[in-house]
């Protein structure tokens, strides 16, 4: 473990120890210091192209939900542009159960480790958080990305990742041009309501701007693959060196093909 990242551990460890099996009021969670993510030094991160960010420990992890006040009218979730059940996903990682907490996050999108590294939070979901706002202090609401960065990284390299459900066949089929992030929360959507999806995209890897346009030391693309590989898995056909308009035109694809 980098040197950093472990000093924060073992603090982490210290409250976890302190907290845990505790009733917690909100003035307790109140109390609980924001745990910090340790990053690559200047000196280091000149010299790899590997992620700045080392991302949360597991005892990390468990404190930071653990200052969640699990609002009854979820202001959180008004931020989120997907309308993630944010103090729901948090609860099951402060229990640990990580797994838990990734399939709540699948019902609203498919890309936690993508959006836990790259959404600006503090101008999203943080921004709207109770913990920031009763602070004056946007920085010390509660570290939402940071979680779900966490949980969606414990359950991809523990093998516990379940692959959304598919919904019945519904004889429609669906072209999306291109393989951006839209595009892939898109094609999970209409996969969930059974209808065949084709992604087609001009260049020879798919994930737009996740693999063209934002570098490795930020998004790993090994995660984007990871992610890609999970929409295969519900069906999603992803063609790729395919120009649509020069080696299909919209109507062929109407026509030719019965996209619907
Ligand atoms: S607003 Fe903040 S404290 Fe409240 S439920 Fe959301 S993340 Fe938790």
């Amino acid at each position: 473990m980098h040197p950093k990242k472990r000093l924060l551990d073992d603090e982490a460890k210290r409250l976890l120890a302190e907290l845990e099996g505790k009733e917690l009021t909100a003035r307790d969670r109140n109390r609980i210091p924001l745990q910090g993510m340790a990053t690559q030094d200047p000196g280091e991160r000149i010299l790899n192209m590997n992620e700045v960010a080392l991302g949360y420990t597991e005892a990390q992890v468990r404190v930071e939900a653990m200052r969640c006040l699990q609002c009854k009218t979820k202001p959180c979730v008004k931020g989120c542009p997907v309308g993630i059940d944010i103090p729901a996903f948090i609860h099951e990682a402060e229990k640990g159960d990580y797994a838990k907490a990734v399939s709540i996050i699948k019902e609203s999108s498919l890309l936690p480790s993508v959006c836990g590294r790259v959404c600006p939070q503090e101008l999203q979901c943080q921004m709207y958080c109770t913990v920031g706002k009763a602070k004056k202090d946007v920085e010390q609401s509660v570290s939402i990305g940071r979680i779900e960065r966490f949980v969606a990284d414990y359950t991809r390299e523990h093998g516990l990742d379940e692959i959304p459900r598919v919904g019945d066949d519904s004889g429609k089929s669906v072209a999306i041009v291109g393989s951006g992030p839209a595009s892939i929360s898109a094609a999970a959507d209409l996969r969930r309501e059974g209808h065949r999806v084709v992604l087609f995209e001009a260049l020879h890897k798919a994930g737009g701007v996740l693999v063209y346009g934002i570098p490795e030391f930020r998004l790993p693309k090994e995660i984007v693959e990871y992610e890609l590989e999970i929409l295969r898995k519900m069906g999603v056909e992803i063609r790729l060196n395919y120009l649509v308009g020069k080696t299909r035109t919209v109507d062929e694809l109407f026509d030719k093909d019965g996209f619907d």
